[in-house]
């Protein structure tokens, strides 16, 4: 029987971390980080997702302002937005939302974000140099999940780690963070064998949006298993991308969901915007300006 990864508690943890090193950097610098949140139309996801990063930043002590804009804007109006937040000084951090509206261009919104102030991780620039080892805001969910090995104790390095899903924004970050712990790393999609790539995993993460995909008996005895999805059931209750009860009889530590890794993406937003208003500020503040470890 496996043990659970409680998300939620370390996700609080790190939280907790983030604030004090963010209280530390304003009686010492006067600095208060700053994270831009862009919201494009109604989506109700998307409002839930920007009201509880606002909420999170606002709980650490960072100043956080919401632009909401109209499903109509254009993309014109959407990037003229962007620049004005690449320019102002007190915003170390800026997200747009996603998805946006049909008629805009998501890509070339992500790319107008400055690097340095792209603590979602997904400008090219940044998914670069992830591809390269170098340093810079990495993709939060996937960030999170290497933080929940570390507080497990999963050490990636020589482990066979299997990833399903090559999405931007998860499984692809995820492969190259694994890889770079050392891990021997196998991306699925859906053209893969998926229940022979499981059964040889130590670490599973599964992130395809697919509810109950991979199925228990898949799983390596002795696994750790990671569920990224989120999928909403008929009666409104939220499962994986894991058939849970069976996994926990094989895994040696799963994520519930929710509980697991949802609670971690928000905590490393807010670790990337601390990071960010750290390293602006460097040069102006001096070396010793650098905050976390
Ligand atoms: P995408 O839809 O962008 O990607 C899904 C990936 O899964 C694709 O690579 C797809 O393969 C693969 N896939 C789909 N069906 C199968 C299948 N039957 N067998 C094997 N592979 C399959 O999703 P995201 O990466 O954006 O999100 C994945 C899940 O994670 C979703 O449930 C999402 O809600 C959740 N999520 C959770 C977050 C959190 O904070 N907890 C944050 C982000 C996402 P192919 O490329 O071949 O189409």
């Amino acid at each position: 029987m496996g043990q659970l990864i409680d998300g939620k508690a370390v996700a609080a943890r790190v939280r907790a971390q983030v604030k004090t090193d963010a209280d530390r950097l304003r009686a010492a610098r006067g600095l208060t980080p700053g994270l831009a949140v862009v919201r494009v139309g109604e989506d109700p996801a998307s409002k839930v997702y920007v009201t509880a990063k606002k909420k999170a930043a606002e709980e650490v002590g960072f100043h956080s302002w919401e632009h909401h804009l109209d499903a109509r804007v254009s993309q014109e109006a959407l990037l003229s937005l962007v620049h004005r937040l690449n320019e102002d000084p007190a915003v170390h951090g800026i997200l747009v939302q996603l998805p946006l509206p049909g008629h805009l261009d998501a890509d070339a919104v992500v790319a107008a974000v400055l690097p340095e102030k792209d603590v979602d991780g997904f400008h090219p620039v940044n998914a670069g140099n992830l591809l390269l080892g170098r340093p810079g805001p990495r993709a939060c969910t996937p960030l999170g999940v290497m933080r929940l090995l570390e507080e497990v104790g999963c050490d990636p390095a020589g482990k066979r780690a299997v990833v399903v899903g090559r999405s931007n924004i998860v499984g692809k970050p995820m492969a190259l963070m694994l890889l770079q712990k050392h891990a021997t790393v196998t991306v699925c999609h859906s053209r893969s064998d998926l229940p022979s790539e499981v059964s040889r995993a130590d670490i599973l993460v599964v992130a395809a949006g697919v509810r109950e995909l991979v199925k228990g008996a898949w799983i390596r005895p002795g696994a750790v298993v990671i569920d990224v999805g989120v999928n909403r059931k008929e009666d409104g209750k939220l499962v994986g991308d894991v058939e849970f009860a069976s996994a926990l009889e094989r895994a040696s530590f799963i994520t519930p969901v929710p509980g697991g890794v949802g609670p971690m993406t928000i905590a490393m937003l807010l670790g990337n915007t601390l990071e960010a208003a750290s390293r602006q500020t460097r040069h102006v503040l001096g070396p010793e300006a650098g905050v976390g470890s």
